[in-house]
């Protein structure tokens, strides 16, 4: 199966190349030129397996370039390395009849980002030996909080990889500026931006499609590749978990096999909603995917009145992961509901680079209420949410996990529809200590990021993930920071280091 771009111009290319580049040259992003399709009878096997064999199975329908060797070695040193502090990589909790968890923060950085940049190197190494290259990766990232961490972890000292990760200096949580400032390796760089998401987006897309840039980076021996949600690479292993939770909940008897389920995801850059719909796509009984935004709620407005504007205030919330403006997947979704148009998605993303929003034709916008229910929760909702679930079923969800289960609610309040209701659970509680201990009402201890934490453990009863009692003792190595203008600079310093 090969890949081409959203915007149109340019080859189709094998997995390993669409891997390799990240964003195509076009300034497009890689899609598979069909979609795989997943029977029941497919499913019904799946729930005979654990989760790397799920994995291989499906990543073997998109990464057709690849051996079964191959895609095993990955998926188990992924997923069955002990890198997870659970068996099962994603398992699910249940929240009575509202609400059915799928919790993704088992891995090493405690986000769900690990899902898929634990496997990342491993397809990106084996895609550079496919196309013998001979160059070392140079992996840049712009992240909201968790991707850059995660980015990290599953990079560090990977041969012929290194990795920059840009992160907004006042967007992100305490304990995750920690968490890469602190980070260990001998090929990474962390570099902190004055300015929000969109602007560390902004600049690691241009970086990728400037064709000096570019042409220095080959001089140096490099080439860049991106760890970001754009890279196909990152949301075949996301299309996983949903494949996975649903044969885990015929499993265990709580649907029968066929049966729909409603999936509602916590979104900022639109990567992880975007597996399931891929999921549903293939096959996967999904009904309807609930889009929960925070109160940067420019998705919500997308979903209802089919008109993009990202003029609008931004507003740093408690879920910062979430704080962007600008959903780099929706690229995609675009491209599907208009029938893999991409002349009409090349001139949709050139209103929105130039005037900062666009409108649908009627036809998606319909197309797109008939897959997608988007609603946002304020700041206010989402303290209540996480209280509320903490009396209700003695469960500790972070501050993203609560505006997804209060986006569940309101569909379910709304609509009537009471489908079950398969929510994605994003972040363990504890990288966002203070704000959680906010919203229990219960003042955070100043200064001290550790203390919140063994005051909302005796609050919650919920163990506190090793990754993040680990960080009591780090030290923070990387400083630098920069202007958004600045960051190819940062990137050439890195690259010549
Ligand atoms: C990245 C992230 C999100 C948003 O996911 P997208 O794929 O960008 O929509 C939600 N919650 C947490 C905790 C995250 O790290």
């Amino acid at each position: 199966m090969n890949y081409t771009s959203t915007r149109g111009r340019g080859q189709s290319v094998p997995s390993a190349g669409a891997i390799l580049r990240g964003i195509a040259p076009d300034g497009g992003l890689y899609v598979p030129e069909s979609l795989p399709a997943l029977t029941l009878e497919d499913i019904r096997t799946l729930c005979g397996q654990e989760y790397v064999g799920r994995a291989v199975w499906v990543l073997s329908r998109f990464l057709t370039d690849f051996t079964g060797e191959e895609l095993e070695t990955c998926a188990a040193a992924a997923y069955g390395g002990g890198r997870f502090d659970d068996d099962r990589p994603a398992p699910l909790a249940v929240l009575g009849d509202e609400a059915i968890l799928l919790e993704l923060w088992h891995g090493p950085t405690c986000a769900f980002k690990d899902m898929a940049l634990q496997l990342l190197p491993g397809l990106l190494t084996a895609s550079a030996a496919k196309c013998g290259c001979g160059r070392e990766a140079a992996i840049l990232v712009a992240t909201s909080g968790d991707t850059g961490k995660a980015a990290l972890e599953g990079f560090k000292d990977v041969p012929g990889a290194r990795i920059q990760v840009f992160y907004p200096t006042q967007g992100v949580s305490a304990m995750q500026k920690l968490q890469m400032t602190a980070q260990e390796g001998r090929n990474v760089s962390v570099v902190g931006v004055r300015g929000n998401f969109d602007d560390c987006q902004r600049g690691v897309k241009a970086i990728f499609t400037d064709p000096d840039l570019m042409g220095r980076a080959e001089g140096l021996g490099c080439f860049f590749s991106s760890a970001n949600s754009i890279n196909w690479g990152r949301l075949v292993p996301q299309i996983v978990y949903y494949v996975s939770a649903y044969c885990d909940l015929v499993s265990e008897g709580r649907l029968a096999l066929g049966d729909p389920v409603n999936i509602c995801v916590p979104t900022g850059n639109f990567g992880n909603i975007l597996a399931a719909y891929y999921a549903g796509r293939m096959g996967l009984p999904v009904k309807k995917l609930i889009c929960a935004s925070n109160r940067n709620n420019v998705l919500t407005d997308f979903l209802r009145t089919g008109a993009y504007d990202r003029n609008r205030p931004f507003y740093a919330t408690s879920s910062p992961s979430m704080d962007i403006l600008v959903s780099s997947n929706l690229e995609r979704l675009l491209y599907h509901l208009s029938g893999e148009d991409c002349g009409l998605v090349a001139g949709l993303m050139a209103e929105l680079e130039g005037q900062g929003r666009y409108a649908l034709p009627g036809a998606m916008h319909d197309a797109l209420g008939r897959d997608f229910w988007g609603t946002f929760c304020d700041e206010k909702d989402t303290r209540e949410t996480i209280r509320r679930v903490l009396d209700t079923y003695g469960y500790l969800p972070d501050p993203h996990t609560a505006v997804a289960v209060h986006g569940a609610a309101r569909y379910r309040a709304q609509t009537g529809d009471d489908t079950p209701m398969l929510v994605a659970s994003t972040a363990s509680p504890y990288k966002f200590a203070p704000g959680v201990l906010a919203a229990l009402g219960v003042p955070a201890p100043s200064g001290d990021e550790f203390a919140s934490l063994d005051l909302l453990k005796s609050l919650s009863g919920a163990p506190v993930p090793g990754p993040i009692l680990g960080l009591r003792t780090a030290k923070a190595r990387f400083l630098d920071q920069c202007a958004p203008g600045e960051m190819a600079e940062e990137t050439l310093r890195f690259l010549a280091r």
